[in-house]
């Protein structure tokens, strides 16, 4: 009867239902030839919004034909080396197979009793990266589901500190000291800074921006001068948010300069490494993360440049002991008395997924070196690239890569900036909707630029190159097509 059980009863249907969807996917993915279909919002929702949930189909073979036709078929395709959108990237074999053992035992990460090798492979992967960054032996930290969660805990963390620092009027009712907390972070950065702010109770006054350079790196005088202007002015600097890897230009701010100033002024650093933290296993660029090992916090997601499936991700703390931050019992579940080590006493989530499994068979499979050299040939990628823009007269690009982002846009001598602002978009529009590549845009001071993030080592000069020769004849077509209805005007 209950023969959609995972047991060992229904051992054989388990071996048979997923060799079918490994099966489908592998069939599909050995057919794909473009990163999408082209399809529309209507489309592809009139699809999905035409199933009837209440009439199940009983047979998987049926249901994944259907699966295929309402997901496979319009599914974005991280692995195919012209997709040059978004920081989501192609994945590494071992860590789907590891998704299968995580998802069948189902081990929750929440305490040790549902998890026991779960909790200390994770612990373990924690202390890698750790010391990856340099920290020293008090460090800890806990995966998460994401950057955007790894900030939000860091963040958490500093303000739990700054409640208990000097500056923290403890007489004063809390939701005034809340007022005058601020946190210090450049304008490039992700705005999961300003989310974490909101969600922490500390308005949106909180972030001060600070200017970046013509790299697009945080001035670090700047900062200086912005936290002691906010002491000055009676406000509490409770953090500085350094991004190791800036989401458009894949800047790492200036590390050691911020560590610096974080120190002489005695506010909490954090490194928003999401992106840029596959530089720790680089072995030709490990140092762009130079000064990272002075920070308070770090923030690394390996479903970026570690090539992990959705979701990966840590917060780690040069001190453990400021994880109690989000430590509460339950006694049904972690009490007090627990001699058990509890992932939960240092997580914001409750139930949670083993997804320290990823990255451990990866490293058990590959090596880090291996994660580190895909890393190196996304950012070599990346300087063709430039070199390949700044060569050409009919595009622009805003900086070099320090990543693996080149925000840059189609502009031939003379052609006003108001114009290439609607050709921009408009040669994006085309581009997705003929599937033959993805890419991504942006706004740099307003005007409209576009993106190419380039996290698949697969991808080829010769790609970029292509690429780029579909943007110039499209913006080319775009920008005659304009004059000409102006001429009929
Ligand atoms: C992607 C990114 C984030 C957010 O991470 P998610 O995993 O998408 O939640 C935060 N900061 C930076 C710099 C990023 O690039």
């Amino acid at each position: 009867m209950r023969q959609h059980l995972f047991n060992a009863t229904n051992i054989d249907r388990y071996r048979e239902e997923m060799a079918r969807g490994v099966g489908l996917i592998s069939d599909h993915v050995g057919a794909v030839s473009g990163p999408f279909s082209g399809a529309g919002v209507a489309e592809v929702s009139m699809r999905v919004d035409d199933i009837d949930l209440d009439r199940p189909l009983d047979d998987l073979a049926d249901a994944l034909a259907e699966v295929q036709s309402v997901y496979l078929e319009d599914a974005v395709w991280f692995h195919e080396p012209r997709y040059l959108a978004h920081l989501n990237c192609p994945v590494v074999i071992p860590a789907l197979v590891a998704e299968v053992l995580v998802s069948s035992v189902n081990s929750s990460l929440d305490t040790w009793d549902q998890s026991a090798g779960g909790t200390h492979i994770e612990r373990r992967l924690i202390d890698w990266t750790a010391e990856r960054i340099g920290f020293g032996v008090r460090a800890d930290g806990v995966f998460t589901s994401g950057g955007t969660q790894s900030n939000l805990q860091a963040l958490l963390i500093a303000r739990g500190q700054a409640y208990l620092s000097g500056d923290a009027d403890v007489a004063e009712p809390l939701a005034q000291t809340s007022a005058r907390f601020r946190i210090f972070a450049s304008r490039d950065s992700h705005f999961s800074v300003q989310k974490s702010a909101s969600i922490l109770g500390l308005g949106t006054d909180a972030v001060v921006t600070i200017p970046t350079d013509d790299r697009r790196r945080m001035d670090a005088r700047a900062l200086d001068v912005a936290v002691r202007d906010a002491r000055a002015a009676g406000l509490i600097p409770v953090a500085v948010v350094a991004t190791a890897g800036t989401t458009d230009f894949g800047s790492i701010d200036p590390l050691g300069q911020v560590a610096d100033v974080c120190s002489e002024h005695g506010v909490w650093m954090h490194v928003d490494a999401a992106y840029g933290g596959g530089l720790l296993v680089s072995t030709r660029r490990r140092h762009l993360l130079d000064g990272i090992e002075r920070a308070d916090s770090v923030t690394i997601d390996f479903h970026k440049t570690f090539f992990q499936p959705v979701s990966s991700s840590a917060v780690i703390v040069r001190d453990g002991d400021g994880l109690r931050h989000v430590t509460y019992h339950a006694d049904y579940l972690n009490p007090r008395s627990s001699a058990q080590p509890n992932q939960v006493d240092k997580s914001i989530q409750t139930t949670r997924r083993f997804d320290a499994l990823k990255l451990w068979l990866t490293l058990r499979t590959m090596g880090a070196d291996a994660i580190g050299d895909y890393v190196d040939e996304v950012v070599d990628l990346a300087s063709s690239g430039y070199e390949l823009m700044c060569d050409d007269p009919d595009l622009e690009v805003v900086t070099e890569p320090t990543l693996s982002t080149l925000v840059f846009r189609f502009r031939p001598r003379g052609l006003a900036v108001s114009v290439a602002d609607e050709v921009n978009p408009g040669i994006r529009r085309t581009i997705a909707g003929s599937g033959s590549a993805v890419i991504a845009g942006t706004l740099v001071d307003g005007h409209a630029w576009l993106k190419l993030t380039m996290l698949n080592p697969d991808t080829t000069v010769d790609d970029l190159r292509a690429v780029l020769g579909l943007v110039r004849q499209i913006g080319h077509e775009l920008v005659d097509a304009q004059h000409a209805s102006e001429g009929a005007r």
